[in-house]
């Protein structure tokens, strides 16, 4: 299948080859003429399969054709975090360099008055996360009642984060006669229920199991012991030593570093920075300016580990990232998914690591039951994990200072 088979109008098709993409992938093959036709969507698909421009593209044709009056926009994209959606507004501009199309980014952490200005210009398409927005239709400075096309991304996400009520709200102020393409990367009740309320006569499209981790990533666990080895479990600093020996081992492009809590964030932050590892954090204490100018540095390779908390890392598009380690294993097990499922995008490979102590085992369990099958044991100091090896580092690290 071709992209041009998909039914999206030349621009669209002339900003898809700049991208430099050739073959639309499954999700897109499925959703974007759907889309054209007007369809509702119920999309069960993760990061990672191109799900963006399957909502995005169709909608840039479809908004082509007419033009939104000041203060009520024409389509409206919820996202969970405002890092998903400054990286969807992004998609836009790309997609849509062939049109003269206009978004406004509703995100919280920012001024208001440069959001209003945009606002005020008639916007064709709104990317928002729930509060900030429901904060400018309180004060007035936006209706929503002539966005004929609406997206709720990561649905399962703003469960988790308790944005629901917020979320059915916004869906409460929005016209009955709408399109509404809906997306989680997993499917529990709540979820189906709120598809139910939300969606007529959907098309539903499942491009990978939920909750399955993408094939492309090598997946490995490591068990940390104490100093001596002998005794089951350890400390922070043994598995950050640990954490040190396994990126020695492996050859690191670039890296997420996932830690459970902020505080261990900034501390695991410190400790790599000590040994010489040009790292830096992302978490959700930081304001939106510091997120963003690490977020961009990471991204052009001018920092090669990124220590990151869940909320923070959620839905990050990084091209070409190469590893992923949890510094912590996740104690809910789907975050594990999300996690690993930022490296191994769009058909690269990527490598996954998990470090565990021995209280870890019920986390473990968890994991092992949702992804169908154990993480793979890695010995450490040995032989490397199975699958071709991982891409060469240029080591730019002067000698370790201080232990921890
Ligand atoms: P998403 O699942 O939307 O986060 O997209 C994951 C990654 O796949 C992004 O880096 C996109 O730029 C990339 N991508 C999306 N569609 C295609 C395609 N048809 N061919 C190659 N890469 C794609």
């Amino acid at each position: 299948m071709n992209f041009t088979e998909l039914g999206l109008g030349d621009e669209v098709l002339r900003a898809v080859g700049d991208a430099g993409y050739t073959i639309p992938t499954p999700i897109q093959v499925q959703a974007i003429p759907m889309v054209l036709m007007g369809r509702d969507i119920l999309g069960c698909a993760q990061t990672g399969t191109g799900k963006t421009a399957g909502f995005t593209l169709p909608m840039i044709d479809i908004l082509a054709q007419g033009r939104a009056k000041a203060r009520m926009p024409r389509s409206l994209i919820l996202e969970p975090t405002r890092e998903l959606a400054a990286q969807v507004a992004e998609n836009f501009d790309i997609y849509g360099k062939y049109h003269k199309l206009t978004k406004a980014l509703l995100i919280g952490g920012v001024s208001m008055a440069e959001q209003i200005k945009n606002i005020d210009k008639g916007p064709d398409v709104l990317i928002a996360t729930p509060g900030r927005l429901l904060d400018l239709c309180d004060r007035g400075r936006l209706l929503l009642t002539d966005c004929k096309i609406l997206v709720i991304d990561e649905a399962d996400r703003m469960l988790d984060m308790g944005f629901i009520p917020d979320v059915e709200r916004i869906v409460g102020l929005l016209s009955k006669i709408r399109q509404t393409l809906f997306f989680s990367a997993t499917m529990p009740p709540e979820i189906r229920r709120l598809a139910d309320v939300f969606l007529i006569n959907p098309k539903q499209i499942t491009v990978a199991p939920p909750a399955t981790p993408a094939e492309t990533v090598i997946q490995g666990l490591v068990m940390v012991t104490h100093g001596d080895g002998r005794r089951p479990g350890g400390g922070q600093k043994e598995k950050r030593a640990t954490l040190r020996q396994l990126i020695e081992q492996e050859n690191v492009k670039n890296a997420l570093l996932f830690c459970n809590r902020k505080r261990d964030v900034s501390i695991l932050c410190r400790s790599m920075m000590r040994h010489g590892y040009n790292a830096a954090q992302l978490h959700g204490d930081m304001d939106q300016t510091s997120r963003m100018e690490v977020l961009d540095k990471f991204k052009k390779g001018e920092i090669t580990f990124l220590v990151c908390s869940d909320v923070a890392a959620r839905g990050l598009d990084i091209q070409n990232m190469s590893h992923v380690f949890n510094f912590d294993v996740p104690t809910h097990a789907e975050d594990y998914v999300h996690r690993i499922g930022r490296t191994g995008r769009a058909g690269r490979e990527g490598r996954a690591f998990t470090l565990a102590v021995a209280e870890d085992a019920k986390y473990l369990a968890a994991i092992t039951q949702l992804i169908g099958k154990r993480i793979p044991p890695v010995n450490l100091g040995g032989e490397a994990v199975a699958g071709p090896p991982a891409p060469e580092r240029p080591r730019e690290r002067p000698e370790a200072a201080e232990a921890g």
